[in-house]
C-alpha cells in the first residue's frame, strides 16, 4: 500500500475523469491548491458520441483523449489511475486500487464525480446478452456484435437463423437508444449495402423497444412525433408500452400492456434503458446520513455538498438535486461550481454557510436521429430536421475536448455523412468476448475466495 500525501497546500481530490471531474479539475487551474484526479480509466470519455464508435463512424481516440495529456499543462494537477473503492469521510482519505497496488490519498476537499452505470432494474443477468453503452469497451464490444451478426448471417443457409442474426434490438427509446437504432439502420441500409453476396444487409430488422408510451418521452409532443416519423422512415420498428421480461442468447421476451408475452428472436441486443449511480454514493450516504434516491444518487445540499461535510461535493450523475437530469452540462456546471466554492474557502476564507446555492443554467438538449436529422430543445424553442442537425453538429464539436479530436471527428463525419463509407469498421475477437471472459474469471475468483473462507471457518 502506498500513501500519496501530496504537497503542503490545500489538497483537493477529484474522483472521476468524466465531465464533472475534468471540468472541476480544470476550474481549479489558478487556485492555490494541489489537485489529485483519480480515475479508473486513463481517458476522459465523451459519452454522447459512444454510439458513433459502436457503429463504425468514429475511432476511440476521437472521443476519449488521455486525461493526463489534457491536464499536462495544469501544474497544480496530477492524475492517478485507480479504481476508488473506499471514501473515508472522517479520516479524509480516498483508497484506490490498481491491480495489486492499493493507494491511500488524503484530502482537505473532495469532489466525487464517479458518474453512473447501466441499470437493469434488478435483472443484472440481462447484461450478459444485452450489454449497455457506458464505456469504450461497451462500444467496441457492440461494434463487434453488430458486424459479427452480419458476418454470421452471410454464412447461414437457414432462413430462421438468418432472420435472428439480422434482427437488432435496442432496449430504451431515450436519446441513446434513438441514436443507436438510427445508426444501425443507416449502417445496414447505406454503409453495408452491396457488401455481402449471400444476404441483403438492407433487410436487417432494427427494433426499438420501450416500456414508455413514446420515444424520447422527456421531450414529448412535436419532437417525439418527429423522431418517430424519421426513425420509421429509416425502417426502424418502434414498439412502445413493451416491457422486457427476459433476455437470453437468442432473443428476448416482451410483455405488452395487456399482460400478454411475446418473443423476439435476436442475436444482437443492446440495453440503453436505465442508469444507476456509482456505488460510491451509497458509502457517502451511509457515512453522512444523506438520503439516496431510487437510482442510487446522493441527495446533496443546495451547495452540492454532503450534510456535515461542507468540503465534500457530489456532482453530475451521482447527485440528486431539484430533479436535475443526468446531462453532461449538469456535471460540467457542477464541477465548476464546486471548484469555485473550494477556491473561495481556501483563498478568501469564505464560510460555507455563505455559499450561494448551485444554479443550473439549462442550455437545452438534443438527439440526432440520422444523418442530417436531429431534434433539439432549447428552453421553449424546438428545432427539428436539418436545422436541428446543424445545431447538434455545432454543439458536439464545441464540447469535444482537444483541437485534434475536433479535427479528426469532423473528418470522420464528413466521410460518414457525405459518402457511404465509415472508417472504423474493424472489430477484434477480444473486443467481442473480453467482457464475458473477464466476468467469468471474476466469478471463478469470487467462488474460490468463498470456498477458502468456508474452509478457514471449518478449520478454525
Ligand atoms: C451513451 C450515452 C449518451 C449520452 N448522451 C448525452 C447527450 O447527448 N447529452 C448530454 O448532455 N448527456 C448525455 N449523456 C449523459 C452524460 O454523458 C452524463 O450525464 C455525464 O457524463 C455525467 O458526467 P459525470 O462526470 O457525472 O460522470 P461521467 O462522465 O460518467 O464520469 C464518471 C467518471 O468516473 C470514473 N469512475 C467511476 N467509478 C469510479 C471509481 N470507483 N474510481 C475511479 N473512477 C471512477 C469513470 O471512469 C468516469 O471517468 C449520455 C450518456 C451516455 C452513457
Amino acid at each position: 500500500m502506498s500513501v500519496q500525501s501530496g504537497e503542503s497546500r490545500h489538497r483537493v481530490v477529484v474522483i472521476g475523469s468524466g465531465f464533472g471531474g475534468l471540468f472541476g479539475t480544470q476550474a481549479l487551474k489558478n487556485a492555490d491548491v494541489d489537485v489529485t484526479l483519480i480515475g479508473r480509466t486513463t481517458h476522459h470519455l465523451f459519452q454522447p458520441l459512444l454510439y458513433q464508435v459502436a457503429t463504425g463512424i468514429l475511432s476511440v481516440g476521437d472521443i476519449a483523449p488521455a486525461t493526463r495529456m489534457i491536464l499536462r499543462k495544469q501544474k497544480n494537477a496530477r492524475v492517478l489511475l485507480g479504481d476508488v473503492e473506499t471514501i473515508d469521510l472522517e479520516n479524509k482519505t480516498v483508497t484506490s486500487q490498481l491491480l495489486e497496488r492499493r493507494t491511500v490519498t488524503p484530502f482537505d476537499s473532495l469532489i466525487v464525480a464517479a458518474g453512473a452505470g447501466q441499470s437493469y432494474f434488478g435483472n443484472d443477468h440481462f447484461a450478459e446478452f444485452a450489454p449497455g453503452m457506458k464505456t469504450i469497451d461497451d462500444a467496441l464490444e457492440l461494434r463487434g456484435r453488430i458486424l459479427g451478426a452480419f458476418e454470421q448471417a452471410e454464412l447461414s443457409d437457414d432462413p430462421d437463423e438468418r432472420a435472428r442474426l439480422l434482427t437488432f434490438v435496442v432496449v430504451g427509446a431515450g436519446p441513446t437508444g434513438v441514436e443507436l437504432a438510427g445508426q444501425i439502420a443507416e449502417l445496414s441500409r447505406r454503409t453495408l449495402r452491396e457488401a455481402f453476396r449471400h444476404i441483403d444487409s438492407t433487410e436487417a430488422r432494427v427494433v426499438l423497444l420501450d416500456g414508455a408510451p413514446d420515444v424520447l418521452p422527456v421531450y414529448g409532443g412535436k419532437l417525439s412525433r418527429k423522431t418517430r416519423q424519421t426513425l420509421e422512415g429509416l425502417g426502424v420498428q418502434i414498439q412502445l408500452n413493451a416491457m422486457v421480461t427476459g433476455v437470453d442468447a437468442d432473443g428476448l421476451t416482451v410483455k405488452e400492456k395487456d399482460g400478454t408475452e411475446r418473443r423476439i428472436e435476436s442475436q444482437c441486443k443492446v440495453w440503453s434503458a436505465g442508469v444507476a449511480a456509482s456505488p460510491l454514493g451509497k458509502q457517502l450516504a451511509e457515512q453522512s446520513g444523506a438520503g439516496i434516491d431510487r437510482a442510487g444518487r446522493v441527495e446533496v445540499l443546495p451547495d452540492l455538498s454532503l450534510p456535515g461535510y461542507p468540503n465534500v461535493f457530489v456532482i453530475g450523475d451521482m447527485m440528486s438535486l431539484d430533479k436535475l437530469p443526468g446531462l453532461a452540462q449538469v456535471a460540467m456546471q457542477g464541477g465548476k461550481y464546486a471548484a469555485k466554492q473550494i477556491t473561495a474557502s481556501v483563498e478568501e476564507g469564505q464560510d460555507p454557510a455563505q455559499r450561494a446555492p448551485f444554479r443550473y443554467f439549462d442550455k437545452g438538449s438534443m438527439a440526432t436521429i440520422s444523418r442530417f436529422s436531429a431534434v433539439a430543445k432549447v428552453g421553449k424553442l424546438e428545432i427539428t430536421g436539418f436545422l436541428g442537425w446543424i445545431a447538434w453538429l455545432f454543439v458536439h464539436l464545441l464540447y469535444l475536448v482537444g483541437f485534434s479530436s475536433k479535427v479528426s471527428t469532423l473528418l470522420s463525419w464528413a466521410q460518414a455523412f457525405f459518402s457511404t463509407g465509415r472508417n472504423q469498421m474493424a472489430a477484434t475477437e477480444q473486443q467481442v468476448f473480453g467482457r464475458l471472459a473477464i466476468q467469468r474469471l471474476r466469478t471463478e475468483e469470487d467462488a474460490a475466495e468463498a470456498r477458502e473462507a468456508v474452509a478457514r471457518r471449518e478449520a478454525g
